[in-house]
Formats: C-alpha cells, sequence, structure tokens
C-alpha cells in the first residue's frame, strides 16, 4: 500500500483535511499528530477500519484504543452514566492530554474496547487533530502510531520508520508538543483510579478526586496472569531494540557509572552532558519533568540508532509529570532498574 504524505504548510492544510477525513470516512487509516503523540486514526464507529489499525501496529487484540472526539455533545453518545466528575474534568482539562475511562454505549462496536464495556475518551488541543475529527464528523479510535512495543512516535519521520506502506496516510506536522501519551483515569470504579500517568498530574487531579487511587502497575510489574485495569499495561512497551536499563542517581554517580561501561550509550539530562565519556543523547533537563517528557521517547528511538550492546537512562524524579516519564522508562528497560 503507497502511504499518502499529508503537508500540512499553509498551502496544504486544509486539502490534507479534507483529504485525512475522506480516508477516514472511506473506513481507511491515517496517522494524525495529537499533542501527546501521534496517533493511529479509524473511525470508532466501524470495526472493519478499527481492524485495519490493530492490524497495522501489530497490536494484541485485548488491549483497547482511545476515542477521540471534537466536541462535548459527543461525549453522551458514545458514553453512558456518565458522573458529575467527568464533566468537571472535562471542563478543567479538555481540550488536553487526560483521558477518561466511562461506561460504554452501543454506538462504539466491542472492538474498540477490546470486548470491555467501558470506553476510554479524549479530545485533544492539537488543532490538526481537532480539524481532522471535526471535518470527517466521526469519533476516532487512535491508539499511538508506532508498531506495537516500541516507543511511541512524536514526530512524523517515526511514524513512517514504522508504519510506512502499513496505513493510508500520515498527516504531516511538527513534533508532538507533549511527548508522552495522555494521562488515563477511570471513573467507573470509585474512588477513581490513575491507570497511566501523562502530562495532567496526580496532583491537579486530587484537585477534583480527593481519593483518586493511583493503580499498583503504573510502577511496578504486573505478575503474570494478574488482571489489570488498563490492559496496556502488561505488554512490553516503548522499548528500544538494545537492552535498556534505568539508573536512580544523582548527576556525577550516573556519569561515573556510565563512563565505565564499555559499547554503551547513555539517554540523559543536558546537566550531565561535560561528565559523560559515552555516546549520550539528552532528553531535557532534569530540573524540569516537561522537557523530559518531550523528549524522551525520540531519546529512546535516536540511542538506538547507535547500536550499542546497552542504553542507559539517568531515571527523572517521579513527581509532576516526572511520574509519566519514569511510567515510560521503567516499561522501555522491561523493569531493569538500577539505583546508585
Ligand atoms: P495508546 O492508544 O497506545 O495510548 O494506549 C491506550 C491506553 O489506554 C492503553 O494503555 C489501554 O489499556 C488504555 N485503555 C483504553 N481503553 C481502555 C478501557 N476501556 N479501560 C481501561 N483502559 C483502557
Ligand atoms: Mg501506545
Amino acid at each position: 500500500m503507497l502511504t499518502k504524505r499529508l503537508k500540512t504548510d499553509r498551502e496544504s492544510y486544509d486539502g490534507s483535511i479534507r483529504e485525512a477525513a475522506r480516508i477516514l470516512k472511506n473506513g481507511g487509516i491515517a496517522a494524525i499528530p495529537t499533542e501527546t503523540v501521534y496517533g493511529l486514526a479509524a473511525s470508532a464507529l466501524d470495526e472493519e477500519a478499527v481492524k485495519k489499525v490493530f492490524i497495522a501496529k501489530g497490536r494484541p487484540q485485548d488491549n483497547p484504543l482511545i476515542v477521540h472526539i471534537a466536541n462535548i455533545d459527543t461525549l453522551s453518545e458514545i458514553a453512558a452514566d456518565i458522573p458529575d466528575g467527568a464533566y468537571k474534568c472535562a471542563e478543567k482539562f479538555w481540550p488536553g492530554p487526560l483521558t477518561m475511562v466511562l461506561k460504554r454505549t452501543d454506538k462504539i462496536p466491542a472492538i474498540v474496547s477490546a470486548g470491555l464495556d467501558t470506553v476510554a475518551v479524549r479530545m485533544p488541543s492539537d488543532k490538526t487533530a481537532r480539524d481532522i475529527i471535526t471535518a470527517s464528523g466521526l469519533p476516532l479510535a487512535a491508539p499511538s502510531a508506532n508498531t506495537s512495543g516500541k516507543p511511541s512516535p512524536t514526530s512524523a519521520k517515526y511514524v513512517i520508520d514504522d508504519l510506512d506502506g502499513k496505513i493510508d496516510a500520515v498527516v504531516m506536522s511538527g513534533d508532538c508538543r507533549v511527548g508522552v501519551e495522555s494521562t488515563v483515569i477511570t471513573l467507573v470504579t470509585s474512588p477513581p483510579r490513575l491507570l497511566r500517568p501523562g502530562a495532567v498530574t496526580v496532583e491537579q487531579l486530587r484537585e477534583i478526586f480527593p481519593d483518586i487511587v493511583v493503580d499498583k502497575a503504573v510502577l511496578s510489574e504486573p505478575e503474570k496472569g494478574e488482571k489489570v485495569a488498563s490492559p496496556g499495561m502488561k505488554y512490553k512497551h516503548y522499548a528500544p531494540k538494545t537492552e535498556t536499563y534505568l539508573v536512580e542517581s544523582d548527576s556525577d554517580s550516573f556519569a561515573e557509572f556510565v563512563n565505565a561501561k564499555q559499547d554503551a550509550a547513555a539517554v540523559c539530562f543536558f546537566e550531565d552532558g561535560e561528565r559523560i565519556n559515552i555516546p549520550c543523547i539528552f532528553y531535557g533537563t532534569g530540573k524540569d519533568e516537561y522537557t523530559l517528557a518531550h523528549g524522551v521517547f525520540s531519546a529512546l528511538r535516536e540511542a538506538d540508532t547507535l547500536n550499542k550492546s546497552a542504553i542507559y537512562v539517568h531515571a527523572p524524579s517521579k513527581s509532576g509529570v516526572g511520574l509519566a516519564v519514569y511510567n515510560r522508562l521503567i516499561r522501555a528497560a522491561a523493569f531493569r532498574v538500577i539505583t546508585l
């Protein structure tokens, strides 16, 4: 299949939005930019189109997709028994990087939710994403636009690296502003539960849900056969091909540790830079977790291209957006954590 590149410079923008919407309305699949990561979109109302998304990504059938909407009125069409808290969250965090799991209506085919009776919904803030959703007139099911298991794509280039020839189109835009996937909370349990951390932080969510619980799968490896609230948590995720380790330490000890390694690469903070004598990729400053979220996935992909025998990543703090970055890295590292 030829994957169309749809440009979004000023001259091409309107035509590309129309073409992406046409593809989606006709049951095709297209990668679209969002503020979190690029998503691989299909009509959430079209079972056959959604099947194509699972196939193109090689995504396990039991890992549900997030439905993207551009208008709050769509929420009550796809979700039922919506609690007040959901509207409070929508008012405070939408459009933006928060996904809410709610009870599913029959309008959404079971395949979207991998057979669960719930549906995950988000309203993205990225203008291009919103324009495509609006032009298609559809809710769009869209997981991250990467091959399952690999780091999520934060630029169109990485989408093409993974999915060229397997999808109908890529809407080419700039780098994703946030850089990690949305925060996922479920509101079908009481109290609400954080299933995946993201740029909307637990601290912010506590202002609406003081009793919100952080699911234990956020920071620990699910036991074999354990039933997890968010099926995505049990899979190998975000992983470079190269064996990756997460290193918790200060700058000096991190540098001393990695400098003693043969044939390894480091993924580290700007401020570690001068001390490191092995090939290194910076992913932001340890003093600002937003920069780390923005850079983490591209740094993992770039470190992988160095073809070393190991990658050592300097771990971020677990507070604020740091929790989201840490959650991705601990999975990229298959839970191999070294504490110095
Ligand atoms: P991705 O689309 O790659 O951002 O992955 C979507 C994430 O949302 C996965 O971790 C899923 O397990 C989670 N998710 C989607 N729908 C549901 C749902 N109905 N219940 C619980 N988790 C969900
Ligand atoms: Mg994903």
